[in-house]
């Protein structure tokens, strides 16, 4: 018959693109997006290899760790399109510093990474190691590569990098210490001379030593150097803990409390953020079955990046986590961004609408940062609306911004959530959403985020955390 054809080519389509989507699937894992190099993954492994090449052949391996020097100053003045355009315009010029059998790969952030296989280990007459003079030959070669403007939408700008180097076998004997090894020399390069490159050295290896960024957070991953704060959120009109926002921190054993700001995004970019997404429910958890038994039975909130919203099975996982802590998810808020339900509006209101039926509370943060359609916003199960901080700030004194507060205030109203205001700060901020219908509230007006063990004084305070101006 006539559909028998059809099917078969329907079949062979499939299976064709089925195998496709593999090899990308594949290809991703292995690949970095913006630049299209090799990732740190397939570094390590590629490195292994050549390490093993190495033992066998007797010859030696470089490892160079670059770091751009001035990277954040880009992305801060020029926006991240412009950063985003410098590291692709990088990578092109990296890949001709290197022989065809060298490999070129990006660690994360501005951070690349160069592996030059099998060099010549037989010390010259008089000393010299040609290992090192190879790899000093590419790091000079990285830094012409540098001395060019790069041409970022029509300005140019002068970057520069600093170089870390260390080898096979002499510096370490695995893929691992060799690039931690390669980093803490970066790293000394950058307080020392930065713009230059330096070898590793035993001083390095040191357990003080500050590696980059991008080390020292896959090491808190691995420790768990985590803690929450947690900040109430209050009734406007009596001053009660309505409820808490569970907010992380990064405790550097050096470097004191860093905040989300400074390491959520590279752990997203790093695929780092699922692990320490899994940690912050798991804590949530514990710590709400903690309150229990002190006789605090919390609503608690925690925030969701994208990746973790986009990750497979995240409600089951987030309810084995409340089962553990034998905490009820009707008391458990999950907010997630504007700009991240946006992105892609179908998909995540079926994730929404998934947790919705686990009985979660939904709250869209930072609400006026992102660009909703209405209509997108209408159908999406969201509970809260928070109001971004940047709307609130001096609400009371700027006409135009008091209009967007009001109306975002009734559309909350009309579309059925409750609209809270974040990152209320004075008493006249707080009088105008008062007097406005904003029924939820948050800021340092009432409290900053603190440490858990401040939480119960807190919230059994007679009086609420109302500013004192307003209770009479
Ligand atoms: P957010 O979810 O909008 O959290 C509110 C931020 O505003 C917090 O910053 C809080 O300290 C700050 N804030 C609260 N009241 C005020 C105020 O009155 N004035 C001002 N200026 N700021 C106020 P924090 O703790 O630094 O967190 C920043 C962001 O990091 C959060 O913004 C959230 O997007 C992200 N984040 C925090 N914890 C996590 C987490 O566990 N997972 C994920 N994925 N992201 C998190
Ligand atoms: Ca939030
Ligand atoms: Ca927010």
């Amino acid at each position: 018959e006539h559909g028998a054809p059809w099917l078969i080519q329907g079949v062979i389509f499939d299976i064709a693109e089925r195998k496709n989507a593999e090899e990308q699937v594949a290809f991703l894992a292995y690949h970095d997006k913006l630049t299209g190099l090799p990732n740190r993954a397939l570094f390590e492994e590629l490195l292994d290899s050549a390490i093993a090449r190495a033992r066998r052949n007797d010859s030696g391996v470089g490892v160079l760790y670059l770091d751009l020097d001035n990277f954040k100053m880009v992305n801060d003045s020029l926006g991240h399109h412009a950063g985003d355009l410098l590291l692709a315009q990088l990578a092109d010029r990296l890949r001709t510093c290197t022989r065809d059998t060298d490999l070129v790969a990006r660690q994360g952030g501005d951070e690349f990474l160069l592996l030059l296989g099998d060099l010549d280990r037989d010390l010259e007459e008089g000393g010299a190691n040609p290992a090192l003079a190879a790899a000093e030959v590419v790091a000079h070669r990285v830094r012409d590569a540098l001395a060019e403007p790069f041409d970022l939408h029509g300005t140019s700008f002068f970057a520069t990098g600093s170089i870390g180097i260390s080898l096979f076998p002499q510096d370490a004997q695995d893929a691992e210490s060799l690039m931690r090894n390669a980093d803490a020399a970066m790293y000394r390069t950058k307080k020392q001379e930065p713009g230059g490159f330096m070898l590793f050295s035993d001083g390095d290896a040191d357990p003080a030593h500050t590696f980059s960024l991008t080390t020292r957070l896959r090491e808190a991953v691995r420790e768990e150097h985590w803690v929450l704060h947690w900040q109430p959120i209050i009734d406007i009109e009596t001053g009660e803990v309505e409820s808490l926002e569970a907010l992380i921190r990064w405790q550097d054993p050096k470097g004191g409390l860093v905040p989300p700001l400074e390491f959520i995004p590279l752990a997203e970019e790093l695929g780092l953020i699922e692990a320490i997404g899994d940690w912050v429910i798991a804590e949530l958890a514990r710590q709400h079955a903690d309150w229990r038994e002190q006789g605090l039975d919390m609503r608690v909130g925690f925030n969701l990046s994208p990746r973790q919203l986009w990750s497979a099975r995240l409600a089951e996982k987030i309810m084995s986590n409340l089962r553990a802590g034998d905490v009820d998810p009707r008391r458990v808020i999950v907010e997630i961004t504007e700009s991240t339900a946006m992105a892609d509006p179908e998909r995540t209101q079926k994730i929404l609408a998934d947790l919705h039926a686990w009985g979660f509370t939904l709250a869209l943060d930072d609400f006026g940062t992102g660009y909703s359609s209405l209509a997108r916003l209408k159908h999406m199960p969201v509970d809260v609306l928070k109001i971004d901080k940047t709307f609130v700030h001096g609400v009371h004194g700027d006409m135009g911004q008091a209009s967007m507060v009001r109306a975002m205030i009734q559309l909350a109203q009309g579309l059925n959530m409750t609209p809270l205001a974040e990152g209320v700060e004075t008493p006249q901020e707080h009088e105008f959403l008062r007097a406005n219908g904003c029924r939820l509230a948050q800021g340092f007006l009432y409290s900053r985020p603190v440490p858990a063990e401040e939480i119960p004084s807190l919230v059994k305070r007679e009086a609420g955390l109302l500013p004192v101006a307003s209770h009479g």
